[in-house]
């Protein structure tokens, strides 16, 4: 982002165009819905140019400007119909009185850029494309303008005006939220058609009077909320607006930070992350920091890496939640070992190869855990192993000394759907050689008695994530 956008304070402030022609004019007509003082210098001045300075709406200096008119101006426009000469003297006036320059159509010339705009005001949406598509910019302007009523800026009017008063009787957080949400998703807008736009004062008082009379919407809630494997778009869009919705997200160390980019700016985002080796959060200390949030009346989204119910204790904080009566609801993810199999393009069940998969740890609270080795060896079950990376070598050995062939399939996929996603195709025989040749660190599934679609096929339809670096070690 080369050019960042803010909301300047244009009001009373001074703002110098140089140019009174057609260019000037479209600038102006932007400008003029500020409250700002605008000058506009230039002799052979356009008749709307002319029209507005007789309104007093801006004032019109029929000569070229000069330093004197620049320093102290808030911003300044070039728009000197083609006339380049002009417009890069303007740029240096600007910059030797250290004001900010913006050249019409001259993007290089120019300090900021004018973005376009949906005016519902006090609602103002700005949309830039860092001057590269002009026409994208206009796309969207014409989408967003569908998408806004026309009404919006008469209800956040009356929104602002009401704002104090809500912030004096309810808390900061979700109780405030739900209000405004109510008045935002119709109930304002069925008002106005009702009552006209006089009547949404009564109508927000009301509301809140009613907010107020109702306790038990002041209690806080969690929702353990599955993350996926790390591409954000591979949530559920429940996960999406929990998270929107939440006023403290309480994520595990695997959650992807793109995720994360979803939660609302005011939100309080805390990391809760245990590693599989010395755990820097305690597992109470989890359920005591969700339950104290929610006590607070706060929303909580606890969120964790792929599905929420996969090996991820989940069982152990909703028993916390029931103990302190907090009320709580699961939001499924997609677990790693699904992501796994959609990268390598390999169906999880087959006919007459498996008709069974199991989803096992490669630890448990003891340390490299034990399993079915037999059933798991035959190659008549497929199983996704989670946290199998540091226990490559226990788990080859053991599914080899109970039968397992040496050339037995086995996928290893890490950080799957992340930017540096990788995957290993191996076979039993390899399998630790191959994760430490090709550096395998986790987080990663391994997916026993499944070989992803021979790269042959590759390019035939697309996999999950952006960058596909298939490191092929056998
Ligand atoms: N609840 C999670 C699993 C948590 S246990 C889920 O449903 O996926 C942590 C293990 O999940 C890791 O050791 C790894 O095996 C797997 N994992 C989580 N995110 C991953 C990712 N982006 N890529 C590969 N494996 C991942």
């Amino acid at each position: 982002m080369r050019h960042f956008p803010i909301f300047v304070d244009l009001h009373g402030q001074r703002v110098a165009v140089s140019g009174a022609g057609e260019t000037a004019a479209a600038k102006l007509r932007l400008l003029l819905k500020t409250q700002a003082d605008i000058h506009v210098y230039g002799d052979d001045a356009h008749e709307v140019v002319r029209g507005w300075a007789n309104d007093a709406r801006l004032t019109l200096h029929e000569r070229a400007i000069a330093a004197d008119d620049v320093a102290g101006a808030r911003l300044v426009y070039g728009a000197n119909d083609d006339d380049p000469h002009e417009d890069a003297r303007v740029a240096d006036l600007a910059r030797a009185a250290g004001v900010l320059v913006n050249l019409v159509d001259n993007l290089d010339g120019s300090q900021f850029i004018t973005p376009a705009i949906v005016d519902r005001d006090p609602v103002t949406v700005a949309i830039g494309t860092e001057g590269a598509a002009p026409v994208l910019a206009r796309r969207i302007k014409a989408q967003i303008e569908t998408m806004l009523p026309a009404t919006l800026g008469v209800l956040a009017q009356a929104a602002a005006a009401f704002r104090d008063t809500v912030e004096a009787h309810l808390p900061m957080g979700r109780l405030r939220r739900v209000f405004w949400s109510a008045y935002f998703d119709g109930n304002g807008e069925r008002a106005l058609e009702k009552d006209g736009e006089a009547g949404l004062a009564a109508h927000l008082k009301g509301a809140l009077d009613r907010l107020l009379a109702n306790d038990n919407e002041t209690s806080g809630r969690v929702d353990l909320v599955g993350a996926g494997p790390g591409d954000p778009e591979l949530l559920t869009l429940k996960a999406r607006t929990r998270l929107h919705e939440a006023d403290v997200v309480l994520y595990d160390r695997l959650v992807d930070p793109r995720v994360l980019e979803l939660a609302r700016r005011e939100a309080v985002l805390i990391e809760v992350g245990k590693t599989a080796f010395g755990e820097s959060w305690k597992q109470d200390d989890i359920n005591a920091e969700m339950v104290r949030h929610a006590r607070d009346g706060h929303h909580v989204v606890r969120l964790k890496s792929g599905d929420p119910l996969v090996f991820g204790r989940a069982d152990e904080e909703m028993d916390a939640l029931e103990g302190a009566g907090i009320p709580f609801a699961v939001v499924p993810g997609i677990t790693s070992a699904v992501a796994a199999a959609a990268q390598a393009r390999v169906s999880l069940t087959r006919r007459g190869r498996n008709s069974e998969l199991r989803f096992i740890t490669a630890h448990d609270a003891k340390g490299f855990a034990e399993h079915e080795w037999r059933t798991l060896a035959s190659g008549r079950t497929a199983a996704a192993v989670y946290m199998g990376v540091k226990a490559a070598r226990f788990l080859q050995g053991r599914l080899l000394i109970h039968g397992g062939a040496r050339d037995l399939a086995v996928t290893v996929v890490e950080n799957i759907s992340r930017t540096d996603e990788r995957r290993v195709d191996t076979t039993l025989g390899r399998l630790a050689e191959d994760m430490d040749d090709a550096g395998i660190r986790g987080p990663a599934i391994l997916l026993v008695g499944l070989a992803a679609r021979s790269t042959a096929a590759r390019g035939m339809t697309e996999s999950i994530a952006t960058p596909r670096i298939a490191a092929s070690a056998s």
